[in-house]
């Protein structure tokens, strides 16, 4: 099996390094970018698989960062563990806006951050590995097969529901915007309303019978699917 690839984006240099010196230790391929730039460019094209990412950076800040990979249909399935020195910005970043997998507040120490990035690769893995099934609350859907059941029932979603309940159940607890959704359930072309969500998250509920509550309102944001 090919070694897995690590991309770090960070400016200073004696922690890139140690990060850089302790992963290659675990047998992964280690990227470096030590600006915001330059570190959108390596994920772009490289597709690592995981992204480690420090919110200050030079050229181009890291939550900005964040939010191109994670609107970016090749990039927005890489893992990412943002690092910061800020920890009051941590609501924000594990919020819907950022949509990063994890974050470790500097200083770190270096074996639990390791830790945390194998589990991170190991999630991964695991969603990729069950296919297309994913199970939460009581809810299976099976993308190849195009069917969704609920308690073991087959519910009978619209395409575009089912394509929505998908993309929330696939990231229990992270919270979408309307937008987000849109794109997921609709494809990028879509010319329509942001309400228009709003319309298939309600019908979507209504068939979700006793799980309907599962689909939370987030106020000023969109939704997100509890876990
Ligand atoms: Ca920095």
């Amino acid at each position: 099996m090919s070694k897995q690839t690590i991309l770090i984006i960070e400016d200073e240099r004696a922690i890139a390094e140690v990060l850089s010196y302790n992963l290659r230790k675990e047998d992964f391929e280690v990227l470096t970018a030590t600006d915001g730039q330059d570190g959108l460019r390596r994920a772009q094209t490289n597709l690592p698989d995981l992204i480690i990412l420090d919110l200050m950076l030079p050229v181009i800040e890291g939550l900005e960062v964040c939010r191109v990979l994670k609107s970016g249909a090749r990039t927005r399935d890489i893992p990412l563990l943002i690092l910061t020195a800020r920890s009051e910005e941590v609501d924000e970043i594990v919020g819907f806006q950022m949509g990063a997998d994890d974050y470790v507040t500097k200083p770190f120490k270096v074996k639990p951050l390791i830790q945390r990035i194998k589990a991170l690769l190991r999630r991964k893995k695991n969603a990729t590995a069950e296919g297309e099934i994913v199970v939460g609350g009581g809810i299976e859907i099976n993308r190849t097969q195009h069917r969704a059941l609920l308690n073991g029932v087959e519910l009978s979603l619209t395409p575009t529901e089912f394509r929505l309940l998908w993309a929330l159940v696939r990231q229990p607890g992270r919270a979408f915007s309307r937008h987000e959704l849109m794109e997921a359930s609709m494809g990028d072309d879509a010319l329509v309303l942001e309400r228009t969500i709003d319309v298939h998250v309600k019908s979507l509920r209504q068939k979700l019978g006793d799980q309907a509550e599962r689909i939370e309102t987030v106020r000023g944001v969109g939704y997100r699917f509890r876990e």
